[in-house]
């Protein structure tokens, strides 16, 4: 259910509203678009509340149903384009962010050559993780918190802004404290009380589309973030399990003119884990520009084939570097179309 106020409504007489759903055992989350308040009320069975009762609160204009799963992350509740800003990028605003890394952080000296590198190409963001989710447990398992500092100091040496996996919990205030945005991984999208938790951090949130996740599944987990009244989300499309096993997923590049249809939210692209192939990776990023993407987030190493994690999939800062000028061309090509 959505509370529409009328156009006259002040911030404070909002928030009243608000805490008076509160004291209802009702989550009310705010938004504003158009001069107009709107309080989404996202608790509970929308099913099973009496409407009219709403209607006779001060301020309400209208109250009107959610027809979608996805009450929060749906163009219904909000209709422009949520923008994430940190630093100096904006992500969902129009313009291209990129992210770009190491699939693992494995040396200070390796997150400053590569932060060196990919900011002079022109990303914005240095990724790289610190505990990774590996399918076997003999695999390297990440630098942990060694890795987090190697990171944070090339970030902010380059000013970049950063990014890491978060996997559970007890890592979470660690991982927080160093980076700008938590990542959560394609394994754990579905981890719902991980979602809440890195939610109430307040700290922007990527979220990756799980390997087997429709478009419902992956809206209604950025849903569970949401609702702890954290708009800072950004989807990742990621590739999906397919019965193709040519490649190690299939880059369902649809998704991002779909979601963008579906949801506010802005959605990057990762073809580096969506194809598992190094020379796939530039042809599907040029797709991902050209269907609409926001962003994209790339694995980089000096020494690809030397990558402590993915190095199948991960490219050169050179093939990085140049994959980056033709990016520019279509983008502005498709923003002059
Ligand atoms: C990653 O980005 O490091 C990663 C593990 O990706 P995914 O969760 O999409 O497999
Ligand atoms: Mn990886």
């Amino acid at each position: 259910m959505r509370l529409i106020l009328k156009k006259n409504t002040l911030p404070e007489e909002a928030n009243e509203l608000v805490a008076r759903l509160q004291w209802m055992n009702l989550q009310g989350i705010l938004t504003q678009e158009n001069e107009q308040f709107q309080i989404a009320v996202v608790n509970g069975d929308d099913t099973r509340i009496d409407y009219k009762q709403f209607s006779v609160l001060p301020q309400v204009e209208k109250v009107l149903p959610f027809t979608q799963k996805f009450k929060l992350a749906g163009r219904e509740f909000k209709k422009k384009n949520t923008v994430v800003q940190l630093k100096n990028c904006k992500i969902g605003d129009g313009s291209l962010t990129v992210m770009a890394g190491p699939c693992s952080i494995e040396s200070e000296e390796q997150m400053f050559q590569i932060a060196e590198s990919i900011s002079k190409a022109g990303a914005h963001i240095l990724r790289g993780g610190a505990f990774k989710p590996r399918s076997s447990p003999y695999d390297f398992q990440g630098l942990g918190k060694e890795g987090l500092l190697h990171m944070k100091k090339a970030a902010d040496h380059f000013n970049l802004v950063s990014v890491s996996e978060v996997m559970d919990p007890y890592e979470l205030d660690l991982i927080a404290e160093h980076v700008d945005i938590l990542q959560i991984g394609a394994r754990n999208m579905q981890n719902f009380s991980l979602l809440k938790q890195v939610g109430k951090t307040g700290k922007p949130v990527l979220l990756k589309r799980g390997l087997s996740a429709t478009y419902m599944d992956f809206l209604m987990a950025a849903e569970y973030i949401l609702q702890t009244g954290n708009p800072h989300v950004i989807l990742c499309e990621r590739g999906i399990r397919t019965f193709e096993t040519y490649t190690r997923n299939t880059l369902d590049i649809a998704a991002v003119a779909i979601l963008h249809e579906l949801s506010h939210l802005p959605i990057i692209v990762d073809p580096s884990h969506g194809t598992g192939i190094r020379k796939m990776v530039p042809p599907m990023a040029y797709a991902a520009v050209a269907a609409g993407a926001d962003g994209l987030m790339i694995e980089v190493h000096p020494n690809p084939d030397k990558s402590y994690s993915d190095a199948n999939q991960t490219i050169s800062l050179e093939c990085f570097d140049e994959m980056m000028k033709k990016i520019r061309v279509i983008k502005e090509a498709c923003d002059s179309a």
